[in-house]
């Protein structure tokens, strides 16, 4: 694996791979990898010719700098579960190397924007897209793979793929979970073993709202997900909603599968996660 920390050297290298005719798939993350992430990368090597994977923990989509501060980094690790599923390119750079200079663009995603994490986390996802938007300028991919764990992300940034007329095809894949349900996350680490062994109860929750999905009502639905989250006193429930997939609206009719999805977000202790399920 070849690990690349300069936008120059990048772009030099993929323009060659364009040249003769390579399709360039791309993964980016902030690091601190776990099996979804490298379920991403198989994915892409499966698709495509070169696959590119970056981790750089941006900074301006962090609205609390505490967050960005306790952000696990760690990269050896990293960099060799990339060199072990066979990853081209690791693309490694600086905040000067995304950032020469501040960014200043305010997007506008309208309505996806600003419900569920556009409304808890202020910011968040201009930030996320000022760096999607720089990382695909400069890896110029063909395809980018992102995963249905951070589903309103993934809403966002093919948003932001049509809004810029960006030529990359983006591939959604699913979440990767541990053998007790909870979905894989960098910030899993930072709880505490009381914590983890209690946070089962977040997918639990949501496998068995879509069990319960064809018998009642979305309004019910939404009533007994708080219930169960409420009967875990190490759980700070931000939000539970059932929305439609593609507009992120809640949901009014259940409609055809796949056509709502069930987000959740909470609190444990300092730590923040999130889930979803398809419905
Ligand atoms: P992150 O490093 O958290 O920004 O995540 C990088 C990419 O990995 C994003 O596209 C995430 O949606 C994806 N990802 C994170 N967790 C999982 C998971 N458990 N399963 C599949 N993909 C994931």
């Amino acid at each position: 694996m070849n690990t690349v920390t300069t936008a120059a050297e990048l772009k030099s290298i993929v323009n060659n791979f364009r040249s003769q005719g390579k399709i360039i798939g791309f993964v980016p993350t902030m690091g601190a990898l776990h099996q979804g992430h490298i379920s991403l990368v198989k994915r892409a090597k499966s698709e495509c010719n070169v696959v590119i994977s970056s981790i750089f923990v941006n900074p301006t989509q962090f609205n609390d700098k505490k967050d960005l501060e306790k952000y696990p980094r760690t990269y050896n690790k990293d960099a060799e579960m990339l060199q072990n599923v066979t990853c081209d390119i690791l693309f490694y750079p600086s905040e000067k190397e995304i950032y020469p200079e501040p960014d200043t663009r305010v997007f506008d995603f309208g309505n996806l924007g600003n419900v569920m994490e556009g409304s808890q986390r202020p910011g968040h996802f201009n930030g996320v897209a000022q760096v999607v938007s720089r990382l695909f300028n400069i890896v110029q991919p063909h395809k980018a793979y992102f995963g249905e764990k951070d589903f309103q992300q993934l809403a966002i940034i093919k948003q932001l793929v049509k809004q810029l007329s960006i030529t990359v095809q983006i591939i959604p894949c699913p979440t990767l979970r541990e053998a007790d349900g909870l979905a894989m996350s960098s910030r899993n680490v930072r709880l505490s073993p009381e914590e983890r062994k209690a946070a089962p109860l977040i997918a639990q929750t949501l496998f068995k709202v879509k069990e319960l999905y064809a018998t009642k009502t979305i309004k019910e639905l939404s009533t007994f997900a708080k219930q169960q989250i409420g009967t875990q006193k190490l759980m700070e429930l931000e939000y539970f909603e059932i929305v439609n997939a593609t507009t992120l609206q809640p949901a009014d009719t259940k409609g055809a599968a796949g056509e709502n999805v069930a987000c959740i977000a909470l609190r444990m202790g300092s730590t923040r996660l999130i889930d979803n399920i398809i419905l």
